[in-house]
């Protein structure tokens, strides 16, 4: 095991050295003081090893909610991811030839163990993300399931028999198939905000097709994708087929990204980001899940109780931070005023507080710098004309939720990402300029549309460029099978475990000439 309790801020020289129990204890901004917390030290997981950085050194993670060390890992250098991909060769080599039913088995042992560790994971997630504890273990408790659907994705790498004798110029005497394998080396870079489930949209379809997996977590939230590959370690994963470099994302993401022996990057994070690794990739299949900024259309005939409650949640879950979260609503004229009457008492009632504490909705963003940035796109709004209906204070790390309506979707508030707590609402006068609003930015992630005639949801279906449009929901709404991925500058290649599954493999055509 490569996971020890240790003494809060200590800075163990060997990461695979257990210390004593700890707890760490700050003042929150408001004055609320934070119940005290063990914390965890990891070094780098590499070639089937715990051990430090080549330059020796880790940093503290710290909680959002009050600036306490709830962990602390090892900073990895572009020479450790050198020595990462050395190793996953190495594991990918072996792994290849490990029959489909054993690496299932693996698998499948690991999520018994990911539910074993439910409450386990979901406070590590609170705790280095701020998300409230109710939301950390939904996330956490999605774990066990999808590693076991990413199990049995892995045996199911069907090929197709070539009628080749349809084609003019072959005849019966030649036999053509295809067969699926493993690409190798997958590279999985995973963002802060939904730090179990996004590691396992990778790791779990990377390994369960037969390949080697280098993860390189987001420096806010490494300690939760830490604890999941301990646990597939512990299920018996392989030497050198899994392993983790913590550290900072520019020059540990491009030593892996520029790297020949890697065949595929998986990334789900900014826009900015992904722009780069599709610029140093070169010749690597690539995975893109990007930023968005996400519309739902409430439309005449809309059921406002049903609207208002999914919009309530849909626009403030994880504090704003999700990739298909509301950040855009778009309403029809007729519906607006009753659509904002049932709005707003919902979004007033939700209560910010300690992501632990019973009955916190809202937990802080991931960082004060983050707050801040939010609370300063929700003034330039106002100083573009919009009009703030309620929210948009910032107090440390977190912004009250905010309605901002009389949105015009040129404005910088409907067409750039948010990632926070507000929803911007734009009034529209017929069902086209409804969609045109819906289309009106450069993202195209996920739509919802409520209302309307079955006809206009029809077209809403056809004509919203998103990679999922949700008719009766917003477009916070994901199972973890369905194909999920975006369009536009939200970025390319499908997610969701068959397709993961597919896309981390090679299609292999064999002809056997006789
Ligand atoms: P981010 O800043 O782009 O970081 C994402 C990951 O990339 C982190 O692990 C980061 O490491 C790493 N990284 C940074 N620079 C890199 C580089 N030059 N090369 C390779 N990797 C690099 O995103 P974030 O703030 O964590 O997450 C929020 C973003 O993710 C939002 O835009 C959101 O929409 C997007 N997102 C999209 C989806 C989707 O499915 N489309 C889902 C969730 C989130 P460090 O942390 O060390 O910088």
């Amino acid at each position: 095991m490569g996971d020890q309790t240790v003494a809060a801020g200590s800075a163990p020289a060997d990461g695979a050295q257990a210390a004593q129990a700890g707890t760490a204890h700050t003042e929150h901004p408001t004055g609320a003081a934070h119940e005290t917390h063990p914390t965890r030290s990891y070094g780098l997981l590499l070639g089937g090893e715990w051990r430090e950085a080549r330059d020796g050194k880790r940093a503290a993670i710290r909680s959002p909610f009050d600036g306490s060390i709830v962990g602390e890992v090892a900073l990895a250098t572009a020479q450790d991811a050198d020595d990462a991909i050395e190793a996953a060769a190495q594991g990918a080599a072996q792994w290849r030839r490990t029959p489909a039913h054993e690496r299932a088995a693996i698998l499948l042992r690991a999520a018994a163990l990911a539910d074993a560790r439910t409450d386990e994971l979901a406070t590590t997630i609170s705790l280095e993300n701020g998300k409230p504890f109710a939301e950390a273990k939904g996330e956490a408790g999605r774990s066990g399931a999808l590693i076991r659907l990413a199990a049995h994705e892995g045996t199911q790498l069907y090929g197709d028999s070539l009628p080749l004798d349809a084609n003019p110029g072959t005849g019966q005497d030649k036999v053509g198939f295809t067969l699926r394998q493993p690409v190798g080396i997958v590279v999985a870079i995973t963002p802060f905000n939904y730090p179990a489930l996004l590691v396992l949209h990778k790791v779990g379809p990377a390994l369960a097709a037969g390949n080697a997996v280098i993860l390189k977590p987001a420096s806010a939230t490494p300690l939760t994708a830490l604890a999941l590959a301990s646990i597939f370690v512990e299920a018996g994963v392989p030497e050198g087929v899994i392993s983790v470099l913590t550290g900072p994302g520019g020059p540990i993401g491009d030593a892996l990204v520029r790297d020949p022996r890697v065949r595929k990057i998986s990334f789900t994070g900014s826009t900015g980001v992904g722009e780069r690794i599709a610029s140093l990739a070169s010749v690597k299949k690539l995975s893109l899940e990007l930023g968005a900024s996400s519309p739902t259309v409430i439309l005449p005939g809309v059921d406002i109780e049903k609207a208002a409650a999914a919009v309530a949640a849909g626009g403030y879950v994880n504090a704003g931070q999700v990739c298909i979260s509301v950040q855009r609503v778009i309403v029809h004229r007729e519906v607006e005023a009753d659509f904002l009457d049932a709005l707003r008492p919902k979004v007033e009632a939700i209560r910010m507080g300690d992501p632990l504490a019973e009955g916190t909705t809202l937990g802080p963003l991931v960082a004060e710098r983050e707050a801040e940035r939010v609370a300063q796109s929700i003034a330039r709004a106002v100083d573009d004309g919009a009009t703030l209906l309620t929210g948009g204070e910032r107090d440390g790390a977190f912004v009250s939720p905010a309605i901002v309506t009389g949105v015009d979707t040129r404005q910088a508030f409907a067409q750039e990402e948010l990632f926070g707590p507000a929803v911007a609402v734009t009034t529209v006068d017929s069902f086209d300029a409804a969609i045109g609003a819906a289309n009106g930015t450069p993202y195209g992630l996920a739509a919802g549309v409520f209302g309307g005639t079955l006809g206009e949801g029809v077209r809403a279906m056809r004509e919203i460029d998103a990679g999922s449009v949700h008719l009766g929901w917003t477009p916070l709404w994901r199972a973890d099978l369905m194909p999920y991925g975006g369009l536009k500058a939200s970025g390319y290649g499908k997610e969701g475990v068959r397709s993961t599954v597919e896309e981390m493999t090679e299609v292999k055509t064999v002809i056997i000439h006789g």
